[in-house]
This record gives C-alpha cells, sequence and structure tokens, in this order.
C-alpha cells in the first residue's frame, strides 16, 4: 500500500493530526491504532477537566475525544483499528499487524508518531522487597476501575505526585478506598497545582513531600510499606523510617515517550524529554517524518496535545506540497536552542525562524518572578515576564519572526530564566 500520510496512534495527538492534514487539503492519510477504539488514554480518563482551552467548555476525557473521533468520522478519514505498528524505517516504509489482514507494509511520503507515552514502572525505581500482589501504576489502576469494574485495593499508598496519581487519590476516595497518603521525593509537587488542591486537599489526603517509599512488605499481597524522608540528594535519612499498613501502593513516578519506533527509524532523540529532536513543524530529523502529542514530550492538558498536532499537520501539508525550503527541510541546518539557567527543556529544539513560533517549555525547579529569555548569545531576542514558574506546568513562549530573522542556518540560540525577586 502506498499513501501520503501515515499517521501512528489514534489518540488525541493522532486524530487532531489527521483532521489537520484533512483541513489542508490533503486525503490520502490512514490511522493505524492498536487499540480496539480511538481516543487513546482519554478513553479511561472519567473525570472532568479536558477542553477548557481547546472547546472553553469542561469535558471527561472520553467526551472530549468523541469530539475528536466525531470529526474524523465525518471527514470519512480512514484508520484500522487492533493494528499494531511494530516497525518503521529511514525510508518511511511503515510495518503493522492486524488479526484481520496479517502483516501489512505501507510506504508512505511522509509519517506522524503519534503513540503517546508510557508509565515509569517498579522495576525503574528498583524499590527493595518482595513481589507481592497489589503494586500497580497509577494508570492501570485507573484503567482497571474505570473501564474493567475492578477495585485494586482498599488501603492505599500513592508514590509520587504525578497528575494520574493525583487523580487516582480523588477517585480511590470515591470508590471508598483509605488513601492514607502520598509520598513525593522532590519538595514540591510534579501535578497541575489545580490538582493538588481538587484531588487532595479537598479531601484531606496528605502529601508528604521529601518522602519516598523504601521498601516493600509483603508475600502473596501487599502488606504495608516502609516509607522515609529523603535528603536534598534525595537520599533516605537515617530515622525517619515509619511503616505505613497498606494493601495498595500506586505507583506516579513519570511518563516515558513511546520512542521503540522513533530508534527503529534512527530519529536523533532528545536526552531530557525522550521524544524526538524536532523543528517548529514538529518535523524530526529524518525528512518527512513528524511527531506530535506524549510521544514527543509528556503534557499535562490534552488541549495543548491537540493544538501541537495541528501544527505537525501544517507541516506534512508544506512538505508534501514542496513549501518547505532547502532549510527548512533539513532539521539539523536549522538553529539549535538550547536551555540555560533554570530551563530543563524546550521544544522545539531547531528553528528556521520562517515564521512566528511558538516554544513549550519546562523549568528544572520553582522560581518566582522573573523572565523566560531567548538570547542569541550576546542579545536578548524576545522575553517573557512570569510570576512563578513551577515543573510540574508546561509553558509556552511565542516568538515573533521579525526577531528571529537574523539567525544563521547551524545557528545556536538559548532560553533561560532571569529572576527579577
Ligand atoms: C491518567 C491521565 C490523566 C490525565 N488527565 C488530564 C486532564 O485532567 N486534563 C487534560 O487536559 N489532560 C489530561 N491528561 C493528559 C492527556 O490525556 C494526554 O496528554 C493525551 O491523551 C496525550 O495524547 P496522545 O495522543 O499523545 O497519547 P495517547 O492518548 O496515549 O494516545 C496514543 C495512542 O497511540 C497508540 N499506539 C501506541 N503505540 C502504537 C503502535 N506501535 N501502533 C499503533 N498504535 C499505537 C496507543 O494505543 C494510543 O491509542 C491525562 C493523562 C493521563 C495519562
Amino acid at each position: 500500500m502506498k499513501v501520503d500520510v501515515v499517521i501512528i496512534g489514534g489518540g488525541p495527538a493522532g486524530l487532531a493530526a489527521a483532521l489537520s492534514c484533512h483541513k489542508h487539503g490533503i486525503r490520502d492519510i490512514i490511522i493505524l491504532e492498536r487499540d480496539s477504539h480511538l481516543g487513546g488514554i482519554l478513553q479511561q480518563c472519567i473525570h472532568n477537566g479536558f477542553g477548557l482551552h481547546w472547546f472553553g467548555e469542561e469535558l471527561t476525557g472520553p467526551e472530549y475525544a468523541q469530539r475528536f473521533i466525531d470529526q474524523v468520522e465525518k471527514a470519512q478519514i480512514p484508520y484500522l483499528l487492533n493494528t499494531m505498528v511494530v516497525d518503521m524505517d529511514e525510508d518511511k516504509t511503515v510495518y503493522a499487524i492486524n488479526p484481520k489482514h496479517g502483516p501489512i507494509k505501507i510506504q508512505a511520503k511522509t509519517v506522524i508518531l503519534a503513540m503517546g507515552c508510557r508509565e515509569r514502572t517498579r522495576g525503574a525505581l528498583m524499590i527493595p522487597g518482595g513481589r507481592p500482589a497489589g503494586v500497580y501504576t497509577a494508570g492501570m489502576a485507573q484503567r482497571l476501575i474505570n473501564i474493567e469494574g475492578y477495585m485494586p485495593g482498599r488501603e492505599v499508598v500513592i508514590l509520587g505526585s504525578g497528575d494520574i496519581g493525583l487523580i487516582m487519590a480523588r477517585r480511590l476516595t470515591w470508590e471508598g478506598a483509605n488513601v492514607k497518603m502520598v509520598c513525593e521525593i522532590m519538595p514540591y509537587s510534579t501535578g497541575l497545582i489545580r490538582n493538588i488542591r481538587q484531588c487532595l486537599e479537598d479531601y484531606g489526603i496528605p502529601i508528604r513531600f521529601k518522602h519516598t517509599v523504601i521498601k516493600i512488605h509483603g508475600r502473596e499481597r501487599l502488606e504495608g510499606v516502609t516509607v522515609a524522608q529523603v535528603d536534598d540528594a534525595r537520599r533516605p535519612v537515617p530515622g525517619t523510617e515509619e511503616y505505613v499498613s497498606c494493601d495498595t501502593l500506586l505507583l506516579s513516578v513519570g511518563l516515558i515517550p513511546e520512542n521503540e519506533l522513533s530508534q527503529k527509524a534512527n530519529l536523533q532523540l532528545d536526552p531530557v524529554t525522550g521524544g524526538p529532536v524536532v523543528d517548529e513543524y514538529r518535523q524530526t530529523s529524518v525528512p518527512g517524518v513528524f511527531a506530535c502529542g506524549n510521544v514527543l514530550h509528556v503534557h499535562d492538558l490534552v488541549d495543548y496535545v491537540s493544538e501541537e498536532a495541528e501544527i505537525a499537520g501544517y507541516g506534512v501539508w508544506r512538505y508534501l506540497n514542496g513549501l518547505a525550503s532547502q532549510l527548512t527541510r533539513h532539521v539539523d541546518m536549522r538553529a539549535k536552542i538550547e536551555t540555560g539557567y533554570g530551563i530543563r527543556y524546550v521544544v522545539p529544539q531547531r528553528i528556521s525562524g520562517e515564521e512566528d513560533i511558538e516554544l513549550f517549555f519546562r523549568s528544572d525547579n520553582i522560581y518566582d518572578e522573573g523572565m523566560v529569555e531567548l538570547t542569541d548569545g550576546q542579545k536578548v531576542l524576545a522575553s517573557k515576564r512570569f510570576l512563578r514558574i513551577v515543573p510540574g506546568q508546561m509553558e509556552r513562549f511565542k516568538i515573533k519572526k521579525q526577531v528571529l530573522s537574523g539567525i544563521k542556518p547551524g545557528g545556536r540560540l538559548l532560553i533561560r530564566w532571569r529572576s527579577l525577586a
């Protein structure tokens, strides 16, 4: 099969990217989704809080997804469900498999990666102790309760204050469980501030900052965990150990972009985000391969995923119509944006300066009162004032193309925090 655009993943990123391509007049598209339904992770996010930016109203995850699914159906964009993409070459040959057609080989002119992300597990943390039942990632517990209809346990400790863990603290409380505490190794939460208020404070669930789980107890079923305070180097402080009895431990300790296919296609990856390095059109280091959504960097709001997917669709249209200049066809020829003081990562990491752009970034700590600046090493090209930036919240920074007019192919820019306090 030969197509103009293959979209890998039918979650919010893949759906919005397909609609963006369609809006730009592209018709030869196919979405490949390994699940039996479109909608991605939103299918299990039955809480509200989605769509405030995109639709200006509060929707649940399935409602948000359905709006995009309806548009995809209306536009008659083809998709294959139960279809797992297993391999991809640099020349944009995509290999997939499904129970109806068996192995499928598709030669694409462009590919949009929209595979989302996966949760870090206990194995990644190497917490000592046995391997009893009752230790789950927060997203797995969410799936069990919201889709399968099972209750993972009754007495719960949550490790990590990422959004999924916070949302699950409230969800388990609603279902009658006793959520004893949330432990967070950092001195601040990695989740959205609104989720701390709405999911913990409203229900009197304590959060212990600078605490972690140092041992798992139990043989067949979890019986308890030992928690301890940590020092500034995140090492447990002797003498602060506390045994907490529980039958369930939920881990909400970070998400990692699904990057196996990106690696197979030899895409350049960003060591901080774990996703591909992209330019302002979300084109990766392989011309014609684009990426958006959580496969690129982990987003806290799905609305921003949809926005980013629109940009990727526009990039595909430019590429297919020969509108990408020599400069914009090769991501490595573009100016590189490096991160300076206070900034953990920035996306896109390369820019051409041909159009106005928006930078998405996260801080490496909590900072109050200051400016985020984009400099060319000598002078400040653009700046934006922030009252506070926190690592749990992705921030945005618009840059006008006029200020980028002098940047050279292969040049270097720096994004950094400057305190005004
Ligand atoms: C528990 C949880 C709670 C959240 N709460 C909120 C909230 O309250 N408000 C908010 O705005 N946002 C929230 N978010 C964030 C938002 O849901 C995500 O940012 C968004 O769903 C990411 O979209 P995506 O399309 O990139 O990834 P996903 O939704 O993960 O979709 C990726 C899709 O790709 C498919 N796929 C992966 N690999 C392959 C392959 N090899 N072949 C074929 N298909 C593949 C997957 O099956 C999946 O359907 C939450 C996220 C989670 C996990």
